[in-house]
């Protein structure tokens, strides 16, 4: 006889019912007029949250979980309960404009957990949520480079006032947007605990913060950014938003749990970055002409590549920005949505909700453009390039170190060299360098071996311009304005490989990556090197700069180079010397 275990069927049973109330509010919500929402796996905002309190929520089954300005999302399993009704009428009398959607029961049950953390803290003390924007706004324009974060930090410090953590935490965000710091990291250590920012793609250290601000700082983070408070050695990830004077700044925060205390990461994700546009990313002349052509193509792939941090994405956006109009439906799917671009649906993976089944259901949506975030596996490369190949115009990047690497990747993830030629149009690579600080850079004359490779490099490029002799390089100094970096802000350097007849045969013949690169050569578009060599005869960036990101061709252009490169995040220019002696 078949012995049942009764506590495993019984969760099973509850499982499936469950799944079936999902499946059930998913499907009756549209018939309904209301858009369906799955809670489950979102980060519910808790200054949303306080806007209903637990007992009226519990009792009315309606929960508040996204609030952005005065706009205030509600979620409901029944919209039609007077209950709910005159919820959403007293809120409308504070002013907020309602968002309404339907949710299960699950997902109610997993807002109503997060009322602990909350009332907990409000107890502690009031004015938790509070980042005052005028603050923001004010201290953002006095905040010129790190030094002003340490001397405004120990005025406050110094000042005993209720509002000591907060005027903290808006410090630390407004040092971050006026220098333009693309994350905030709070470190405990042995010694202190340390505040960096990472700015222009480097971590620049700002100060230590004493371990009772540390402490109070740290329930901050995590009730404004939905995480569990008590829980002391796990990892959390998080999210919100707050007011910067005429912008709205969204934060992605994450803890991990540390020897001496939790570390925390906070990318600040300014809106502005969106705004990025083809001119902005500055192409050089050549790829910019064919990247234009490219983009009026109706269907294909365009892929670019590199490392993280590369700027890959800011690049797709651009390229977005540059095909979107009216009449043209765009969607994506990313990991996560970084920015919001007006206009163009923006779907982010989850759980449920992988790249690849993402992408066949964004199919179903009739588009005409899709941004894939990332082909990172087969199934997802298989979707791309079969969504490529029957009319819509796909866009997506490859973690590879060159465009050229892009084609034998896509065999290695297992597609077909030989659909290749009919679905994809250009692999772009790219990356990130500092721009010398136009304050305090400095020209100097080449040496004999940086100049021997310059030169090198230019003999190649297929447009050669002119070296100038004597050859006249700048380096980074450092000053006020640059917050003594010697650099300020990035420019992207750029290659790209077409897919035309030669290179299509090349790729089916032997796709390594010489010889593509062999017959891409009459395309003539400059490489990521040549453009980067072109940019430091311009005076726009460093030698040292340009081998912080890539390889530098040594031993090609014959200088002997008797030390191993550098790692050398802070960019000092000495370096570039010191190993090429
Ligand atoms: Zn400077």
């Amino acid at each position: 006889m078949v012995k049942f275990d009764d506590s495993f069927s019984n969760t099973k049973i509850a499982e499936l019912h469950k799944q079936e109330e999902e499946r059930l509010i998913q499907a009756t919500a549209p018939q309904l007029g209301f858009d369906y929402i799955n809670l489950n796996s979102y980060t519910i905002n808790p200054e949303a949250l306080t806007k209903i309190s637990e007992d009226d929520s519990r009792d009315a089954l309606v929960v508040a979980f996204e609030l952005k300005r005065h706009t205030l999302s509600i979620a409901t399993k029944n919209p039609n309960n007077p209950k709910v009704q005159k919820i959403i009428q007293t809120l409308q009398n504070q002013r907020f404009t309602i968002n309404l959607y339907m949710c299960s029961t699950a997902s109610l049950s997993h807002v109503w957990e997060r009322y602990s953390d909350i009332t907990h803290s409000t107890v502690e003390s009031k004015g938790v949520f509070e980042i005052n924007p005028e603050d923001i706004d004010r201290l953002t324009k006095t905040i010129k480079q790190t030094e002003d974060v340490v001397t405004i930090l120990k005025e406050v410090s110094t000042v005993n006032n209720s509002r000591r953590i907060s005027e903290t935490l808006e410090l630390i965000f407004a040092g971050g947007l006026a220098l333009g710091a693309s994350d905030v990291h709070i470190e405990p250590e042995e010694t202190g605990i340390r505040l960096r920012y990472r700015f222009d793609g480097v971590l620049h250290d700002v100060t230590d913060l004493d371990s009772y601000i540390y402490k109070r700082l740290m329930s901050r983070f995590k009730l404004l950014s939905g995480m569990v408070l008590n829980s002391k050695a796990e990892a959390q990830d998080g999210r919100f938003t707050f007011d910067a004077g005429e912008k709205t700044v969204e934060v992605r925060s994450s803890i991990i749990p540390g020897a001496f205390g939790d570390s925390v990461v906070m990318r600040l994700l300014d809106p502005s970055v969106a705004g990025f546009s083809m001119d902005k990313i500055k192409l050089n002349p050549y790829l910019q002409e064919v990247m234009v052509q490219q983009l009026k193509k109706p269907n294909g792939l365009v892929i670019t590549t590199g490392p993280t941090g590369s700027g890959k994405t800011t690049a797709l956006y651009a390229f977005l920005r540059e095909t979107h109009g009216e009449g043209v439906k765009i969607i994506t799917i990313e990991n996560p949505v970084e920015y919001k671009l007006e206009g163009i649906v923006q779907t982010q993976i989850g759980e449920d909700y992988s790249f690849a089944s993402g992408l066949r259901a964004i199919l179903r949506q009739d588009p005409d453009i899709i941004m894939v975030g990332e082909i990172r596996d087969h199934e997802v490369a298989e979707t791309a390039i079969h969504a490529a190949q029957t009319g819509h115009l796909v866009f997506s990047t490859l973690h590879t170190n060159s465009a050229i690497a892009g084609f034998p990747r896509l065999i290695d993830l297992g597609v077909d060299p030989r659909i290749m030629g009919s679905s994809i149009n250009i692999i772009i690579g790219q990356r990130l360098v500092r721009v010398l600080c136009e304050s305090c850079k400095k020209a100097s004359p080449a040496n004999t071996k940086e100049s021997k490779l310059i030169r090198y490099v230019m003999s190649n490029h297929p447009h050669p311009t002119e070296v100038p002799q004597p050859l006249q390089i700048h380096k980074s100094v450092g000053c006020k304005e640059c917050g003594g970096t010697g650099y300020k802000g990035r420019i992207g350097i750029f290659e790209g490989v077409v897919m035309d007849k030669a290179v299509e045969e090349a790729v089916l013949r032997d796709p390594r990556e010489h010889i593509i690169a062999e017959a891409a050569k009459p395309q003539e578009i400059p490489t990521m090197l040549e453009d980067g060599i072109e940019k430091i005869i311009k005076g726009e960036t460093s030698l040292s700069e340009l081998e912080r990101v890539i390889e530098l061709p040594y031993q090609e252009s014959g200088v002997e180079q008797t030390k191993p490169p550098l790692d050398n995040p802070d960019g000092g220019d000495g370096d570039f010397l010191s190993h090429v002696v």
